[in-house]
């Protein structure tokens, strides 16, 4: 047994782990391991919470998944094992004009991992989520069957999103879209409340590609920072700086977080005040999509306690009023991080039966650990979440109580029979009974 974690930190619980690295084999690997217990797939573990931790059990390690099958750079359709990440992908296909159509804000994901947890990038309003690029995808069940997936069909419709839940998927399709070259043009414009920021995400819909903005969780009234940006197109390439350098890293563990009462405050207000003007500039895409990225083991800088995330989207209706009470009472309790993101989704329905993006507005904050304190708060949220018909994200969550999941994912019902038994999680034992 080893420990293993996800990128919270929050516990280390103990797990058998099997590698996975031929695929022909796979069948036979879950059958017999899954006989004597149940076991679940782990890409690259950063998802926040307990979605990617089975304590106690088996976890399949997929990352060693990792060949590419057939890439036709005519059509930019690519076949690739589940465990490649989604960083391999872009180093290889952007270069060669092609880019994955949707990204989240770490390339340190796997295609297995993206699909199950229906990823979302800062385009949602132009290309929805990772699940709708995909052509199929091969899913290996635990009895040793498996299953050729295509849109359309209900295991389809369940593994988009689903959790891991439904098996272990060993390869997929994936159609790429066009893109000029790295660069973006980025434009970054500072906004003073609430009001400024929804005016701004509905000004910018129609001819940006990428929308997202910074947000600053102690001010009440909702100041940010508002990032949009398209492909960059060639003249403004001849002055764009150089490709990101190496990455670099967090040595180890602080014994305290880093993030808290004293550092919060000033670090947002001194973000806020260097970004203060309107700005346009030429970005690489790993910049402008994954700043984190080049600061490897940052979720470090929380200390030993590690940290949550709440993630959660409330619709359109209720989104005005509902991140605002949000941001009141964070503000009340003086807690959260400078990792705080709020942007809007477009309006479009997502494949998947438990997919998390749907038309209306995200607010994503990390918080340090801090116990009852921190929970107590989260409970206070998810107050308001449900009173605004919203939902929250499982990719990030490590604690919502089972009847928020069922009141913000109306089709658990149809899903629920698409479940794999030699499956279970510890979120799936939390939130669905086993
Ligand atoms: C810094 C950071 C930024 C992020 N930004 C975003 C964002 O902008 N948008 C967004 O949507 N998400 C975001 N995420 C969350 C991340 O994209 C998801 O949690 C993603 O699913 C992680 O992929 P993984 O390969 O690490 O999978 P893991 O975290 O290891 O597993 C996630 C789930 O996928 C399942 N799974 C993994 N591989 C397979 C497989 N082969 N077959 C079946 N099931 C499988 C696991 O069982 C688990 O349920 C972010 C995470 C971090 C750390």
């Amino acid at each position: 047994m080893v420990a293993v974690q996800s990128w919270g930190r929050l516990e280390a619980p103990q797990h058998d782990t099997q590698s996975l690295s031929d695929r022909a084999q796979v069948p036979a690997q879950l059958a017999a391991a899954s006989a004597a217990r149940p076991g679940l797939a782990y890409g690259l573990g950063r998802s926040y919470g307990d979605v990617c931790l089975n304590p106690g059990g088996l976890l399949w390690q997929t990352a060693a998944l990792d060949h590419y099958l057939a890439f036709d750079d005519t059509t930019g359709i690519l076949h690739c094992e589940a465990g490649v990440s989604l960083r391999d992908i872009q180093r290889l296909c952007v270069p060669r004009g092609w880019s994955l159509p949707v990204v989240p804000g770490t390339q340190f994901v796997t295609v297995g991992g993206a699909i199950a947890n229906d990823v979302h990038g800062k385009n949602h309003h132009v290309a929805g989520s990772f699940g709708d690029h995909l052509r199929r995808f091969t899913l290996v069940r635990t009895d040793g069957s498996v299953r050729e997936c295509a849109p359309g069909e209900p295991m389809f419709a369940a593994t988009v999103g689903g959790l891991g839940l439904t098996g272990v998927i060993v390869d997929a399709e994936l159609q790429l879209k066009r893109v000029p070259g790295p660069w973006l043009t980025v434009e970054t414009l500072p906004y003073r409340d609430l009001h400024e920021f929804f005016e701004l995400a509905d000004a910018s819909e129609a001819g940006w590609e990428h929308t997202v903005s910074w947000i600053d969780c102690l001010h009440r009234e909702g100041r940010g920072i508002f990032m949009r940006a398209n492909p960059a197109d060639a003249a403004d390439v001849d002055r764009a700086p150089p490709a990101p350098r190496a990455e670099r890293r967090v040595p180890l563990v602080p014994p305290v977080s880093l993030v808290n009462r004293l550092s919060l405050r000033p670090f947002n207000a001194l973000y806020y005040a260097s970004k203060g003007r309107r700005a346009t500039s030429v970005q690489h895409y790993e910049s402008f999509h994954h700043p984190l990225d080049a600061l490897m083991d940052w979720n470090r800088i929380y200390g030993p306690r590690g940290f949550y995330q709440y993630q959660c989207v409330l619709p359109f209706a209720t989104g005005r009023d509902g991140i605002r009470s949000l941001l009141d009472a964070i503000a009340a309790a003086g807690m959260g991080s400078f990792l705080a993101v709020l942007k809007t989704f477009g309006q479009r329905a997502s494949v998947g039966m438990l997919s998390f993006a749907t038309p209306g507005v995200t607010l994503a904050l990390d918080f340090p650990n801090e116990g009852e304190r921190t929970l107590k708060l989260f409970a206070s949220l998810d107050a308001i979440v449900r009173e605004g018909g919203g939902r929250l994200y499982p990719a990030k969550d490590a604690r919502m109580p089972r009847e928020l999941f069922e009141a913000g994912y109306p089709r658990l019902a149809e899903f629920l029979p698409h479940r794999d038994p030699g499956i279970s999680s510890a979120m799936s034992r939390r939130l669905m009974g086993r």
